[in-house]
């Protein structure tokens, strides 16, 4: 894995560090400043990589090791019953941040008004990384400080 970072990186370090809840080998899990629904979070490599396909398969099974763990925390702290993964991989794919990240999304009956509302609202959620819109909520500074700390506290091996 490449270890240099990117200073104008919302994912690098020390950046992300303070919405950062935990860490595994070579990725973190952090919340996500504006989440589509309770427990939205991404997971993503502690250095500044910016596509699935520069992982070697030993990093690509940790991550997704991981990612599992996130997802089983996540659904039991927030709670859910079901959940969505999706990586946009390169600008066509619609990755507005060049920093491989899996979103870890919890869900549950209800949550959204239809089942497939999730997509577009990650879309638009990629682009507020970029374009600060007002139109999206974005939790205070306090508020992620509370559910870091609550899923820190909550968290299980
Ligand atoms: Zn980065």
């Amino acid at each position: 894995m490449k270890t240099h970072s990117s200073p104008d990186c919302p994912f690098c370090e020390p950046q992300s560090s303070s919405i950062s809840f935990y860490k595994f080998r070579e990725f973190r899990a952090i919340y996500n400043r504006s989440p589509i629904v309770p427990g939205h979070s991404l997971v993503i490599p502690r250095h500044h990589i910016q596509s699935l396909l520069d992982l070697s398969d030993d990093e690509i099974r940790d991550m997704m090791v991981f990612a599992r763990q996130v997802t089983e925390n996540l659904s039991r702290i927030f709670p859910a019953t079901g959940f969505n993964w999706t990586i946009q991989d390169g600008a066509a794919a619609g990755q507005t941040v060049p920093h491989l990240h899996v979103h870890v999304i919890p869900r549950y009956d209800g949550d959204l008004p239809h089942p497939g509302d999730w997509y577009p609202r990650i879309l638009k959620n990629e682009q507020g990384y970029i374009d600060n819109s007002d139109e999206r909520e974005w939790l205070s500074v306090d508020e992620m400080g509370t559910i870091v700390r609550h899923i820190r506290d909550n968290w299980e091996r």
